[in-house]
């Protein structure tokens, strides 16, 4: 059981912002920005990578959740970016897919 396995299932205390019946999200443990929250769905898919044609309305609802909670987090207007790290080269570092929102202060591209 991964990490966030734990989150969903209230064994490891997170600051949870928003939950549905689908996804959770929580702010991060180590925060990159001013905001930074993950949007996880609750069923244990691995990566985005492991996604399945089953998978689009699970993916599009953990976009669309995380564009409103921007907007609760009122960062919508000064902008925010949504990461999705797959895999080693990425930096992907838990095994449960998740989608970075991070906004609150500009941020430079390319990502490093
Ligand atoms: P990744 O590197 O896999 O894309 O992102 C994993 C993220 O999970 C990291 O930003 C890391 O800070 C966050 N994280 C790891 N463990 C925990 C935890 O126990 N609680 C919370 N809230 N965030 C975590």
């Amino acid at each position: 059981m991964t990490i966030f396995q734990r989150i969903i299932a209230r064994e490891i205390p997170a600051t949870i912002v928003y939950e549905d019946d689908q996804c959770l999200a929580f702010r991060d443990i180590n925060p990159q920005a001013p905001v930074h929250i993950l949007v996880i769905p609750k069923k244990p898919l691995a990566r985005v990578g492991e996604s399945e044609p089953t998978d689009t309305p699970l993916l599009g609802h953990l976009l669309v959740t995380a564009t409103e909670i921007a907007r609760r987090e009122k960062i919508d207007r000064s902008g925010y970016r949504l990461v999705i790290n797959n895999g080693p080269d990425a930096g992907e570092s838990v095994p449960h897919l998740h989608v970075h929102l991070i906004g609150g202060r500009p941020m430079g591209w390319p990502p490093g």
